[in-house]
């Protein structure tokens, strides 16, 4: 069994847990950690876990919306940590005793009951990763934080059951607000966060009769609005507006399992 919890989205902090049971064996990865250790604490006892529980985290990129308090929290209860080299790079290389593990496009790391696959995604980081997670039987793709639908990106998420999507901004809002016009661009660049009907194209061409699940994540509090996402991404897949769920920012999202 697999499923997944959005505990926080967009640019204020993201962290998604993933949690994968065979038998009586429950293994836990934390995508992301961009919160202090605090909220994190209380977010993770609402998800009926803890720090201490955790087998590992994995963080995308050193945006410090997807960092937070990590290096604190693998230090404290010894939680091996996950990140590509050029992410360790780009956060200055900090000692972390013995806990860093270098994650690579392609490799899968093994959690036991489920593996987690990088792949690579356009954004203004060094080498940012994204995850597919697999217990063999069912998936479920992990995509924040990217700037335009590359192929291999489509590619690696055929197939999910269960999707947790980036549903940065609607594309008139953004040019209509009053960002600067570098933010702007940068925003909407092909290296920066991903459109609603950019993330509607991505869904159309990986959607498929078993894929049960869509959450719209890192959705922008001043350049998108919640329904503005569900729409274009219910349009996508001819689903009801109201079935696609949205991470909200401080509440993130219930238990989502993963069905085939
Ligand atoms: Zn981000
Ligand atoms: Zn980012």
């Amino acid at each position: 069994m697999l499923r997944f919890r959005n505990l926080a989205s967009g640019s204020t902090g993201n962290a998604t847990l993933v949690e994968g049971r065979s038998g009586a064996h429950t293994r836990r990865l934390l995508v992301d950690c961009g919160l202090g250790i605090r909220q994190l604490q209380w977010r993770l006892q609402a998800a009926g876990t803890a720090p201490a529980q955790l087998d590992a985290v994995f963080i995308t990129h050193e945006h410090s919306d997807h960092v937070g308090c990590v290096l604190k929290l693998a230090l404290r209860e010894r939680i091996p940590v996950w990140m590509s080299e050029g992410t360790y790079g780009a956060l200055g290389s900090p000692d972390l005793d013995g806990l860093l593990h270098v994650a690579c496009d392609g490799v899968p790391v093994d959690m036991g009951s489920f593996c987690a696959h990088p792949f690579s995604v356009p954004h203004d980081a060094r080498e940012p990763l994204h995850l597919r997670c697999s217990d063999g039987a069912t998936h479920i793709g992990l995509l924040t934080d990217l700037g335009h639908a590359a192929e291999t990106v489509v590619e690696r998420l055929q197939g999910c059951h269960a999707l947790l999507l980036e549903a940065n901004h609607d594309a008139d809002l953004l040019a209509s607000g009053d960002y600067p016009v570098f933010l702007k661009r940068r925003i909407a660049g092909p290296r920066g966060h991903l459109p609603n009907h950019v993330s509607a194209d991505i869904l159309h061409a990986v959607h498929h009769p078993n894929l049960r699940h869509v959450v719209a994540a890192h959705l922008s509090a001043r350049n998108n609005r919640p329904e503005l996402a569900q729409s274009a991404l219910a349009q996508a897949v001819g689903w009801h507006a109201s079935d696609i769920v949205v991470a909200d920012p401080r509440e993130g999202t219930p238990w989502i399992e993963a069905s085939y």
